[in-house]
């Protein structure tokens, strides 16, 4: 979007050196220089500050990642005490340091029953990759090398290096680096709202989880190894399994001996109400996938959680595991990873999620469903969807050239609040530490900014 036209000389040479220099994810540089990027400098709590002084409430909490809020001492004493103490040493060869074991414990007591082991990435795409190659690994020792396609689902979001984006199903994703590679396959995702047709959410569900035994049995079991994905769908839209779907494709996984991966990159650290996406929707995965709020996005880090069958296949092999990044268990962003779940605890924020904090953010989610714009909310503790239709009976979207989704963003902006569109589907997911007021500010603005969408739409 354009910026005021009276912007600081400070700003337009951000502006500048941004726009020769620096390349940005997921953006289309020609619009960018054309409009300019804005500047954040600064942030606190709930709240972002640009370089012009203005204020936004962040009800995304950047991507999705900063449980406890900006500008946590906690965190930041953590990072500096580890700076100073041990700023890098690595894991390999046999050595370790306090910050990365202590860290590991604590993983171990907050993950799910059975999950014990944690190797440690710098993104979540990277913990997706490496998380491929202990699939690839785990069969090969199991004497079963030909049980290596990876199913994942359609709008499934992974990460974007080679394995992960493979994983992915956002298409558009593919095609500039002609992927996904080999031995990747991707079958229908449970989107009632978009794709469930006249079936009910459950019937659809049961669909799409009976999806997965039609590849398996396509595929052949011999040659699948195991089936990828997020508890609930993130950056494809928020998509809510419908009931029964999650024991459903659990019952296949093991049915055809299929490893289950839990992508709980966005699910995790109490977003959904619970510490994790598997406790919510009762799910038992053979491993999973953490980053974003494990350090609150104070540090870039990952981890992938190992169950006691893949992961004693792997510690009583006599191979050398031939993998792990200089940065595996970084000491100082380990150290931060460790304050930021420790604060999570102090806090009770996973409780308040799914207590009173989160139940007032459905409470006035739900509220919205009045709006003429609005044909569907979903939610479940810090996560909300708004689906803006353009018939709310028969569930028909708008052209997606109009770019509603789009144009309500935009109009979020401009009145101070983050709001992500995905398609026509805006997304919410504040912090953790977001308070009862602050909740009210951003659904305040939201149905301000969705009335602004309709008006512009000559819909009221
Ligand atoms: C963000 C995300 C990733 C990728 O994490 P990066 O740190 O951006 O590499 C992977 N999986 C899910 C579910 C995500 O939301």
């Amino acid at each position: 979007m354009s910026q005021a036209a009276t912007i600081s000389n400070q700003t337009k040479r951000w502006q500048e050196m941004d726009a020769a220099h620096h390349i940005h994810p997921f953006t289309t540089h020609k619009d960018l220089a054309q409009s300019g990027a804005r500047v954040i400098t600064k942030a606190k709590g709930v709240y972002l500050y640009d370089s012009e002084g203005k204020r936004l409430i962040d009800g995304m909490a950047g991507l999705w990642c900063v449980q406890v809020g900006y500008g946590r001492e906690e965190l930041a004493e953590a990072g500096y005490k580890a700076l100073k103490e041990l700023p890098y040493y690595n894991t390999f060869f046999q050595t370790t340091h306090p910050y990365v074991a202590e860290l590991s414990q604590k993983l171990a007591d907050v993950t799910p029953k059975g999950i014990e082991r944690f190797f440690f990435a710098n993104s979540g795409s990277e913990g997706n990759d490496s998380a491929i190659k202990i699939i690839r690994y785990f069969w090969n020792l199991q004497g079963k090398p030909d049980k290596k396609i990876i199913i994942a689902r359609n709008k499934a979001y992974h990460g974007v290096t080679l394995g992960a984006a493979s994983l992915s199903g956002l298409t558009s994703m593919h095609p500039q680096a002609d992927l996904p590679l080999p031995g990747f396959v991707h079958i229908a995702c449970p989107y009632w709202y978009g794709e469930g047709g006249d079936m009910t959410p459950e019937a659809f569900g049961l669909k799409t989880a009976k999806a997965l035994e039609e590849k398996i049995l396509e595929l052949g079991a011999d040659n699948v190894a195991a089936f990828v994905a997020e508890p609930i769908q993130g950056a494809g839209g928020l998509i809510f399994p419908p009931k029964g779907y999650w024991a459903e494709i659990q019952a296949i996984c093991k049915k055809y001996d299929v490893l289950l991966h839990l992508d709980e990159v966005i699910c995790g650290f109490g977003r959904t109400g619970n510490w994790f996406g598997a406790d919510t929707l009762g799910i038992e995965p053979d491993m999973m996938n953490m980053a974003k709020g494990l350090s609150s996005g104070y540090q870039p880090i990952a981890a992938v959680g190992l169950g006691k069958r893949v992961g004693d296949v792997i510690f009583n092999s006599d191979q050398e595991w031939s993998h792990g990044f200089t940065y595996s268990g970084h000491p100082v962003a380990a150290a931060v990873a460790l304050a930021n779940i420790e604060l999570i605890q102090k806090e009770k924020l996973v409780e308040k999620a799914g207590g009173e904090i989160g139940a007032h953010f459905q409470k006035r989610l739900a509220e919205l469903n009045d709006h003429p714009l609005v044909g569907e909310t979903r939610g479940v503790g810090l996560l909300g969807a708004i689906e803006l239709v353009k018939n709310k009976k028969t569930r028909e979207r708008f052209a997606e050239d109009m770019n509603v989704g789009m144009q309500c963003r935009i109009h979020c902006f401009a009145n101070g609040l983050v709001m992500r569109a995905i398609g026509d589907t805006m997304v919410l997911s504040p912090p953790l530490v977001v308070s009862i007021s602050e909740i009210d500010e951003i659904f305040d603005l939201a149905r301000r900014c969705i009335d602004l969408t309709a008006r512009d739409l000559g819909i009221s």
